[in-house]
């Protein structure tokens, strides 16, 4: 009789990533996933703890655009698990979701605590260990994971360690490593707004949010994400108002009233103040008493509102821009193409993606991605499953 064997698998760190991928390994293989918090305790403040898991959009080229790092890489991570499957996933565990009108993608109970709850419960074949990973040695066909406790063997280990994690793992396997930049926070302007905290605009169809650093809001975490490997300071040009109303007609239809409230119709009253009070306009003098030259500079200050960017501030969801380079990483399966049967997937890549639901996908897909690679491996070699 054939003892029956199964593959050993060890997972290092258990958020979203690493826990996907334990799902669909842990009925065919062993699997232990050292984790040094606790599992899935990344997932709590997500969505602002409501976990915004996916984000509704079915055209792949249109949803990897949604990536600053990592677009073409996950073109063929997608084409195996996306959206569809995602939400297939969540229902299977018992999480059902819906769409929001911007497209993102919810649990129905708005809790990422009852994600996570049912989500651990669905991996109950997965043994956690409380240890923390310090590298792995390949010197053999075993793959040795040394902790703070102890080390253990494995035929495959999978690194999935997040973004804000440090990369010594990875770089003592002699991964190069893309260096780490904050992504989806708010930036400090190098002038002082502090007169418009808490002012709110829509600046290209997003909610921009002075703060008494600078920026915050979806525009900054967005921007913050786009120029994320930019050298600070660097400048941005703001179009402030939307409206289409030449200023002249406001200007004639009310030329009794003061300046700033003329334009507090078309902008919040602070925001208003601000703008005169950078161009040295008396805010009280009346609609009539602006003549074309100082109209056209007001004109000027709106359309092109600049702002210097210093640095990052606190806030927002606090992605990693950097990590593990792709191009040592086989996108069809996860794979090192440095040490055969390791892989990577979740943050610790150089994968980012903007808020919606884009850093949660790409933890399920890569993270499935490598599992079913491990299963097809483990399929074709000669241990039996
Ligand atoms: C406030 C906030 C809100 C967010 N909201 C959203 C959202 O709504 N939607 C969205 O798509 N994305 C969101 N994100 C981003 C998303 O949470 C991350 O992209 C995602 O958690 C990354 O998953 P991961 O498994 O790759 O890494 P992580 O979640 O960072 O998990 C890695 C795990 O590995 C463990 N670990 C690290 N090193 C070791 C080691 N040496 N040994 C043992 N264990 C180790 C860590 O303790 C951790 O548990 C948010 C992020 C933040 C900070």
């Amino acid at each position: 009789m054939v003892q029956e064997s199964k593959f050993k698998v060890g997972i290092i760190g258990g958020g979203p990533a690493g826990c996907m991928c334990a799902y669909f390994l842990q009925k065919a293989c062993d699997v232990i996933v050292f984790e040094k918090n606790s599992p899935l305790k990344t997932l709590l403040p997500t969505g602002g703890g409501r976990c915004n898991l996916a984000h509704c959009e079915y055209d792949i080229k249109e949803f990897v655009a949604n990536y600053p790092r990592g677009e073409k890489f996950l073109y063929s991570v997608f084409a195996k698990f996306s959206t569809a499957e995602t939400i297939d996933f969540f229902n299977s565990i018992g999480i059902e979701t819906y769409t929001q009108k911007d497209f993102r993608i919810f649990p129905t109970s708005n809790s990422s605590v009852d994600v996570r709850e049912k989500f651990l419960r669905a991996i109950k074949y997965v043994n956690f260990i409380n240890e923390k990973a310090l590298r792995v040695n390949c010197a053999t066909d075993l793959k040795t994971v040394v902790t703070d406790k102890g080390s253990y063997n494995f035929d495959f280990v999978i690194i999935a360690t997040g973004g804000h994690a440090s990369y010594n793992i990875c770089k003592y396997l002699g991964h190069k490593i893309i260096p780490p930049k904050k992504a989806l926070v708010g930036l400090k302007t190098k002038q002082n707004l502090s007169a418009l905290a808490g002012v709110s605009i829509k600046v290209n169809g997003e909610d921009l949010l002075f703060t008494h650093q600078g920026i915050s809001g979806p525009f900054a975490y967005k921007l913050s994400s786009i120029k994320a490997r930019d050298k600070f300071p660097y400048n941005i040009t703001l179009r402030l108002s939307n409206i289409d109303t030449p200023l002249q007609e406001l200007l004639n239809h009310s030329p009794h009233k003061d300046i700033k409230n003329v334009l507090s119709d078309i902008l919040p009253k602070s925001l208003a103040a601000y703008i005169l009070g950078t161009l040295n306009i008396n805010s009280s003098i009346k609609a009539h008493q602006i003549n074309g030259t100082l109209r056209d500079k007001i004109i000027e200050k709106i359309n092109n509102f600049e702002l210097t960017i210093t640095d990052t501030s606190s806030g927002g969801e606090v992605v990693t821009c950097g990590g593990v380079a792709l191009d040592e990483i086989n996108a069809k399966t996860m794979e090192s193409k440095l040490i055969p049967n390791i892989y990577f997937c979740g943050e610790v890549l150089d994968i980012d993606g903007f808020c919606g639901g884009f850093n949660l996908q790409n933890c399920w897909s890569t993270g499935y991605v490598a599992a079913q690679a491990i299963l097809e491996k483990s399929k074709s070699s000669n241990k039996l499953l």
